[in-house]
């Protein structure tokens, strides 16, 4: 069955044949792939098609797909029992790698999502300072809670639309949204700041120098916790995360996508006293069926026991070589691009004309939004190269990208970069 064929199915029972609306072609136009299978950095269609990704199922996908050692580990747990609920060895063992990994980390609760991990670290936050008030960033994502839903990148922004229908007044009425790279003034309603502290959601925005120190500082005049979603940049940044990146620690952590090694996880964490408001021991509940899930915790486990601090130097050497390429590639095509880079992580602006790289969300949507993204993401799809469907996520560059995988790619821009140029003129 083609393509078309299995997207037709899909549309018939699952609403927009999609299960999270990143996936649709919504912005870009045509019909989605269906993916058969993947191998390392590679996916294959459903016709058989074999595409060098770059999604890498939006940075789940650390060792590429279908690593073998991580099949393995799947394996092997799958044959002991999916699921029991009560404690298993393999979550002291993830949750003990994950408080090693990350300086003040002591505590850490297994969820099922990043949306989770989010969504109960706000509780936590509230409960613990018995205060209302969120303050988020303008194009910063945190999963579809209701409360974080507001001036969400990602997929909210893709689809153009300003929140969510279905999120009541009520939901969003403790939610303060303030522009990303601006330290706001606090004042003591303000349970917690949290924030992404890479923009990963709007393409890619660092942080200017200051912002996060400035964000600690602000947290603690007022008495205010400050959260780190690192669901994006936490093990893939670095062993240690955007603390030991930038020097400054939150008091909460907010993990999702590597650390479940391409299974449903999340994790959410800080010191043992702010984590003892959590019942059972404390009066914050939270709770799920299949946190901690043993398939889940074996394959993050064995993708952790992976990657090490070498290996993450390795990545971020790659990435800033592919970057370097990349952008004079199109740059040389007569389209202008930037490639930004943070670590390991990338990012890619297309423009016209030379234009400052975006520092915040009503920057990076003015690039998002001026059609040359479709064009360029299309016209690299038909070369086999497939990026996100969506000019606000990122470029994932996993382990399984090598040199010679990024030089191809690079090949492959240039000629796509020219044809998209080639259209414009
Ligand atoms: C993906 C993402 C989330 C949500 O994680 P899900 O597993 O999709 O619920 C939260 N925060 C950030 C920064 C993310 O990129």
């Amino acid at each position: 069955m083609s393509n078309v064929e299995w997207f037709e199915r899909a549309r018939a029972v699952i609403p927009g044949g999609v299960d999270s609306p990143v996936r649709s072609f919504s912005s870009v136009g045509g019909t989605p792939y269906t993916v058969a299978s993947g191998a390392g950095a590679y996916v294959t269609d459903v016709e058989g098609r074999r595409y060098l990704d770059f999604v890498q199922s939006y940075g789940a996908s650390l060792l590429g797909h279908a690593h073998p050692e991580v099949v393995a580990a799947i394996c092997e747990a799958a044959q002991r029992g999916s699921t029991f609920g009560a404690p298993t060895p393999g979550e002291v063992t993830l949750a003990e790698m994950l408080v090693a990994r990350v300086a003040g980390l002591e505590q850490v609760r297994f969820v099922s999502s990043g949306t989770e991990a989010t969504m109960s670290a706000v509780r936590l936050a509230r409960g613990a300072t018995q205060r209302a008030k969120i303050v988020k960033f303008d194009g910063c994502y945190h999963g579809h809670s209701d409360g974080l839903l507001v001036a969400g990148g990602s997929g909210v922004a893709q689809l153009g639309l300003p929140g969510s229908a279905g999120v009541t007044e009520g939901a969003v009425a403790d939610t303060i949204v303030a522009p990303f790279n601006v330290v706001p003034q606090l004042d003591e309603s303000v349970a917690a700041v949290l924030v992404e502290p890479v923009a990963a959601n709007m393409n890619l925005v660092a942080p200017a120098p200051g912002f996060l120190a400035g964000l600690r500082a602000e947290c603690d005049r007022v008495g205010a916790l400050l959260i780190f979603d690192e669901v994006i940049t936490g093990f893939r940044l670095g062993a240690g995360g955007a603390e030991e990146y930038f020097g400054v620690t939150p008091d909460l952590w907010c993990f999702g996508k590597v650390i479940g090694g391409g299974l449903p996880v999340g994790a959410f964490g800080g010191s043992a006293a702010l984590l003892s408001h959590l019942a059972p021991a404390g009066p914050v509940y939270q709770a799920g069926t299949l946190s901690g899930n043993p398939l889940a915790m074996a394959a993050g486990s064995r993708v952790l026991a992976l990657v090490g601090p070498r290996d993450y130097d390795e990545l971020a050497r790659r990435v800033s070589r592919f970057a370097a390429r990349l952008e004079a590639a199109i740059r040389a095509s007569g389209l202008y691009a930037i490639v930004p880079v943070v670590g390991s992580l990338s990012g890619l602006y297309l423009a016209r004309e030379e234009s400052p790289a975006p520092t915040n969300f009503s920057e990076a949507r003015v690039w998002a939004e001026n059609g040359l993204y479709r064009a360029f993401f299309h016209a690299m799809l038909a070369r086999g190269v497939a990026l996100a469907p969506g000019a606000y996520e990122i470029l994932f560059v996993g382990l399984s990208h090598d040199d010679e995988v990024l030089d191809a790619a690079v090949d492959v821009a240039a000629d796509a970069a020219a044809d998209v140029a080639g259209h414009l003129a």
